[in-house]
């Protein structure tokens, strides 16, 4: 396999690159992985089912606006995660080129 930029076959898959330099190395934030983005499922299910609860108990518009909140908070949290996982792999099958430093 040779590099599509400059057709150099010094060629290394960027997630091994990574994990082999030293922690001092500059280069550990230029071709460092995505940020994680953690789940917040629980907390999002918890918020919708407390508003379930303030709903039943009387507060009708305030539980909707609770429960509403915690699963538009779900469902965009949920989008970040995918998100992230989908920018993990690509980097994970990103390869480096060591000749011109391109990724490809
Ligand atoms: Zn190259």
């Amino acid at each position: 396999m040779l590099c599509p930029t400059c057709s150099s076959p010094n060629i290394q898959k960027l997630d091994l690159f990574w994990k082999a330099l030293p922690a001092e190395s500059p280069l550990r934030g230029k071709y460092a992985p995505p940020a994680e983005v953690a789940s917040q499922a629980l907390i999002a299910l918890v918020a919708t089912l407390a508003g379930i609860g303030v709903m039943v108990s009387g507060a009708v518009l305030l539980g909707l606006l609770v429960a509403v909140g915690g699963m538009v908070f779900g469902a965009v949290n949920h989008a970040g995660v995918e998100r992230y996982r989908g920018e993990l792999a690509d980097w994970a099958a990103a390869k480096l080129c060591l000749a011109c430093e391109g990724l490809f």
